[in-house]
């Protein structure tokens, strides 16, 4: 078999989003599992719209999924030349041709067939131009497109795709200061770098004949194409930034995995029997782009955050302290590290939400939840009172210590659980809910516990 060599191929003129990353995620898979090769190409041709904040966020996004590709990144930019050479060849070997109509000659054929009733097409009027060129015009470069027959080809999504000839028309390959145009230099540049395989949105498709013209003029190899359904948010309309159609570094910001994103994504148009966790080994294994859904796959925010929720669980504390530092997560060492992680690792979704209920048990709450705070009963002040008096002389110091106090607190006191624990876990974190309290005393310690716990009985109503 063949070298399969993949690429991504993104326009650097937005942000990359989650739907782009999909795609190179597909393209990467398949080359990686085969051994072949997957490269990175950034089609910035367009100089007006391109950013290189953008460019940037392509390169972190890549960096921070770990999605490596072969040699270095090809900017298309850097390749006008090459282009101008094939251009070149097309028009010496009479496939490709200068057309002189100015704009408002085009606008005006437009006009005229629309009033018609036809499909708007240029009409070849240069294709086979013998005069003298008009003065004053720039030249376009047009290429000569089969005139009858079909275009056709096999998707390895869609399955054959079959257009008219007649329905394509001698579509510009240079504009009239030179540059090629979107379909040449893909084309130019897959052919080049030996692409074996496109996997790209069907957004494309319809570009697809045209770039089947080129290869056919050029007698270039025409790949294989996989156009992959959009993604769609769960009313099936196109992804919204609301819907969580956000830059792929936003999702890094908002405390994401990138585990959980590639997992995310590659159950967006492909599946697996009806396994939901992929780790990237088995993403490897099992990724065929045979497999790829021809519907449209829809956006489910609460899977994404289950599938956050389960990379962030099968963390090691220490990865985990380093990967919260960018939140802001306070620094706690020891034994009691392990506690609180393994508290809040079994009840958070994200990591900006880790670090965020981090903060909240390792500082003393400022404010009381207004509807916990109503469901105290007055005794609770004596029963906080007598709480710390038993606390005040002990020599409790493990969490196992704590429990077993609190345990034999209610049993002295003839307590329902409640009846200590809700007070209790307002006074120490602010609110109803939380981590295990034995946990939260023996995390924040002794003293900070009676303190927050004095702190709080003013509150409790009499
Ligand atoms: N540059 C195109 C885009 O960003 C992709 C071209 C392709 O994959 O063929 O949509």
């Amino acid at each position: 078999m063949n070298e399969i060599r993949t690429r991504f191929a993104p326009s650097p003129t937005g942000h990359l989003h989650i739907g782009g990353l999909r795609t190179a995620l597909f393209n990467y898979l398949y080359a990686r599992a085969h051994q072949g090769k997957f490269f990175l190409r950034i089609e910035d041709t367009d100089m007006a719209r391109n950013s290189q904040e953008a460019t940037k966020a392509i390169l972190e996004s890549f960096e921070w999924v770990g999605l490596d590709y072969d040699g270095e990144v090809i900017y298309q930019s850097k390749r006008f030349d090459l282009y101008k050479t094939y251009i070149n060849k097309l028009i010496s070997e009479n496939k490709a041709y200068y057309c002189y109509m100015s704009k408002e000659e085009l606008e005006s054929l437009r006009e005229k067939q629309k009033a018609e009733g036809k499909t708007p097409k240029y009409d070849n009027r240069y294709r086979d131009f013998t005069g003298i060129p008009p003065k004053n015009i720039s030249p376009v470069v047009r290429i000569k497109a089969p005139l009858e027959g079909f275009i056709e080809f096999e998707d390895g999504v869609k399955g054959i795709i079959k257009v008219e000839s007649k329905e394509v028309d001698d579509f510009i390959i240079a504009r009239s200061d030179g540059s090629p145009t979107y379909n040449f230099v893909v084309t130019i540049d897959d052919a080049l770098m030996g692409i074996t395989d496109v996997i790209r949105g069907d957004d494309h498709l319809s570009n697809t004949p045209k770039q089947i013209i080129i290869y056919n003029a050029l007698g270039l190899k025409i790949p294989k194409f996989y156009h992959v359904p959009m993604i769609l948010n769960h009313q099936g309309h196109k992804l919204s930034k609301r819907d969580g159609a956000m830059s792929v570094m936003d999702y890094k910001d908002a405390g994401y995995l990138p585990e959980a994103i590639l997992n995310f994504l590659i159950r967006l148009g492909w599946s697996h029997k009806d396994q939901e966790i992929f780790n990237l080994k088995e993403m490897l294994n099992l990724f065929d782009p045979k497999n790829l859904n021809s519907s449209p796959s829809s956006y489910n925010q609460e899977k994404f955050l289950w599938l956050n929720a389960h990379y962030i669980k099968e963390k090691s504390n220490d990865i985990l302290e380093n990967l919260l530092k960018p939140f802001d997560c306070p620094i706690i060492n020891g034994k009691k590290k392990d506690v609180l992680y393994n508290e809040l690792k079994d009840r958070v979704q994200t990591l900006k939400e880790f670090s965020i209920m981090a903060n909240e048990i390792l500082t003393s709450p400022n404010t009381y939840d207004e509807k916990s705070l109503k469901k105290i009963n007055p005794s609770a002040k004596n029963i906080l009172n007598d709480f710390i008096n038993s606390f005040t002389n002990s020599d409790l110091l493990t969490q196992e210590d704590f429990d077993k106090h609190i345990q034999s607190f209610l049993q002295k006191y003839s307590l329902k659980p409640a009846e200590l624990m809700q007070p209790l876990r307002i006074a120490l974190l602010g609110k109803s809910g939380g981590i295990g309290l034995a946990q939260a005393i023996y995390i924040i310690g002794k003293e900070e516990t009676i303190k927050r716990i004095q702190n709080f009985t003013p509150f409790i109503n009499p």
